[in-house]
Formats: structure tokens, C-alpha cells, sequence
């Protein structure tokens, strides 16, 4: 079946920052707008992982605070038109958002020990699934006939993965995304380890452990990663910091970076994430153009999806969307448009051709 086109699927996180600050226009409305402008330019959808939970919790506060039910609004505005426009929308989850509450003006009371979907109970994946389901249906209304199939783990924590895929197939979802193949990060409250992923598989089924291959269950559609030069990847992400007039947040957006782990767990992610240099997820938030090239080119040359279509998932981030990002991702899609056997895709899309959830592999 080496006739089937690759499909390039474009991602992004579509939230808020981890601990609940950040403004929705400046981080989520605005930066999108910006992102599915250059997207449409070239025909190519924008798949939003949207963290539903913390909407939910918003659209429940909206009387306690002023301005929630203008952000809520304008988040719903958005993603109905984007559906309009041809654009598609999947499940992503940050428990820490279940039963939040505000506290004061701007804060909001976030649980932190549930930051790792993969902590959580089977009971607990479960209600969170589905309460993030039914918030991400009344998000869009009735504006789509485009099926949920995907999910992605807030901060790709979907470790230990086995429960989780359980969920997730009782949900009717048939498709994961959280996989960044050979990366890792090590602080304790937020963990992931990637390394035992297939080094040459685009994707895979799998049941139990989401990094090893099985004969059925849930669709691995893994984040594209590929290996750069260290050099070439440490100069990339820089920039993105340096000179970004927001250190690599979109114009206007500010936020904070508390979560479950102490100074020291910090530290030893700092450490993970030098280690892991090197290898890089294509991040069309942080990477420029040409970097998103190679990275694109590097995981279409060493990998291969037996009798399905090859999927390549970029991510970003809509409060990461800078400027900048623009600009790359708008080098990124020329380089994409030229290139025969490659298509512009969505996971439904990806999922029927590879014969639909129980299809042939
Ligand atoms: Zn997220």
C-alpha cells in the first residue's frame, strides 16, 4: 500500500497556563485567530485539543467574576466558527481543573496532586473523560458532524497508561496523542518517559502500555519527533525565548508556571529536558521554520505505518503562539503544499482511511 499519502495533521493546546493564570483572549483567543488565519491561507485545518475542563470551570464561575462570561463567549465563538471553517476539535484534559473553584480576582483553587491523568483511579479517569466530553459538546454546540476520536494528557502524562486506554475506549474514543517517541522528562509531579516507544513505527495499537505495540486497542498517533543537531535545537528554543518581546508567549499573554513539583523536582526536569536536546517534537510554536522542516523530514524518512496512512502531528500551543510562529508555521506549509504524498489532515480523517476504529493493521 505504498500509494497512500502521509497525512499531516496540525495540532494545538488550546488553554490556559497549567496553574490557572493567564488571560483567555491574550493566550488562547487571539493567538488562535492568528494560528487558523495562516492555516487557512494554505488549506490546511487546525485540530484544537481543547481543555474543556477549564472552560467548564469558567462558564460555572462566570457570575462570581467579571469578565469570565465575555472570555467564555468569545472561546465559544471560536471554536463554532472554526468547525464552520473546517477546522476540527478533540479532548484534551488537565484533572487538576475538576471541581476548580475562583479564588479572588484572578486565581483559581487547582488540584494539584491531580495534575497526572495517569495518577488517577480508573473511577477518576473515567468521570474526568466523560465531564470533559460533555464540556467540550457544549463548547461547540451543534456546530459539527466531525466525530471526537482523540485525546491528548494534559503535560503528555498519560503514564501508567493501561487504565487510561481502558477510559478511553468505554469513552468511544479510538485514537491517543500524548506519545512524544524518545523524549522524556523526569520531575516527579509531572513525568513522562517516552523512550521505549517504537524508534520506527508512525503509529501503533496498543492496550495496556501505550509505549509497546499490541494486535488491537486504542490508535497511538504519537507527536512527530525527529533528532536535529543538539546544537541546531538548543539555538531554536532560545530564540523562541530571547526574542520574542514575551519570552516566547503570545503578544500580551502572561502566566505562571506552579504545578505539583518542588524547586529541586524542577530542577532535575530542567535537566531531562538538556538531555533530551537533541530530539524535538515538531513544535510549530517554538521551532522556526527550517527546524520544523528537518524535524518533519527526519520522522517521514525513518518511519513506516504498515497499510495505514502515515500521520504526522505537529503541536502547539495557542499561549506559545507568537509572531514568530507565524512566520515559521507559514514556511512550514509552503514546504508541506510541495511535497507530493503529503495531505493536510484531521484524526477522523486519518482514522477512516486507516479503516475506522477496528480497522486493518
Ligand atoms: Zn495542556
Amino acid at each position: 500500500m505504498a500509494d497512500l499519502p502521509d497525512h499531516l495533521i496540525l495540532t494545538a493546546d488550546y488553554e490556559v497556563f497549567g496553574d490557572g493564570s493567564g488571560d483567555v483572549s491574550a493566550c488562547v483567543v487571539e493567538p488562535t485567530e492568528a494560528m487558523l488565519s495562516v492555516a487557512a491561507r494554505h488549506g490546511a485545518p487546525v485540530t484544537l485539543f481543547v481543555e474543556s475542563l477549564e472552560f467548564d470551570a469558567m462558564r460555572r464561575a462566570a457570575t462570581m467574576r467579571s469578565g469570565l462570561a465575555d472570555g467564555i463567549a468569545a472561546v465559544e465563538k471560536q471554536i463554532r466558527q472554526a468547525l464552520r471553517d473546517g477546522n476540527d476539535t478533540q479532548l484534551h484534559l488537565h484533572p487538576q481543573w475538576m471541581g476548580a473553584q475562583p479564588v479572588g480576582d484572578r486565581a483559581w483553587g487547582l488540584d494539584f496532586r491531580r495534575w497526572r491523568i495517569g495518577d488517577l483511579n480508573s473511577d477518576e479517569v473515567r468521570k474526568t473523560i466523560k465531564r470533559g466530553l460533555s464540556a467540550l459538546e457544549e463548547l461547540q454546540g451543534a456546530a459539527t458532524e466531525s466525530p471526537r476520536v482523540a485525546f491528548r494528557a494534559g503535560a503528555w502524562c498519560i503514564q501508567p497508561s493501561a487504565h487510561v486506554m481502558t477510559a478511553l475506549g468505554d469513552s468511544g474514543l479510538a485514537i491517543d496523542s500524548s506519545v512524544a517517541p524518545g523524549l522524556f522528562h523526569s520531575a516527579r509531579g509531572d513525568w513522562y518517559d517516552f523512550r521505549a516507544a517504537p524508534a520506527d513505527h508512525a503509529c501503533w495499537r496498543q492496550n495496556d502500555d501505550v509505549c509497546q505495540p499490541a494486535a488491537s486497542g486504542i490508535w497511538e498517533v504519537p507527536i512527530a519527533t525527529a533528532k536535529i543537531s543538539w546544537l541546531r535545537h538548543i539555538r531554536a528554543k532560545a530564540t523562541a525565548r530571547l526574542f520574542d518581546r514575551g519570552g516566547g508567549a503570545a503578544a500580551g499573554c502572561s502566566g505562571g508556571h506552579a504545578g505539583p513539583n518542588t524547586g529541586r523536582e524542577k530542577l532535575k526536569g530542567h535537566l531531562a529536558r538538556i538531555i533530551s536536546a537533541g530530539r524535538a517534537m515538531l513544535d510549530f510554536s517554538t521551532l522556526d521554520g527550517p527546524t520544523l522542516i528537518a524535524v518533519a523530514e527526519g520522522w517521514r524518512n525513518g518511519r513506516r505505518a504498515d497499510g495505514v496512512p502515515l500521520p504526522i502531528v505537529a503541536i502547539a500551543h495557542s499561549k506559545n503562539f507568537t509572531r514568530r510562529s507565524a512566520k515559521s508555521l507559514e514556511t512550514f506549509l509552503e514546504w508541506a503544499e510541495g511535497q507530493p504524498g503529503l495531505r493536510f489532515s484531521t484524526f477522523p480523517r486519518w482514522l477512516e482511511e486507516a479503516g475506522g476504529p477496528g480497522g486493518a493493521d
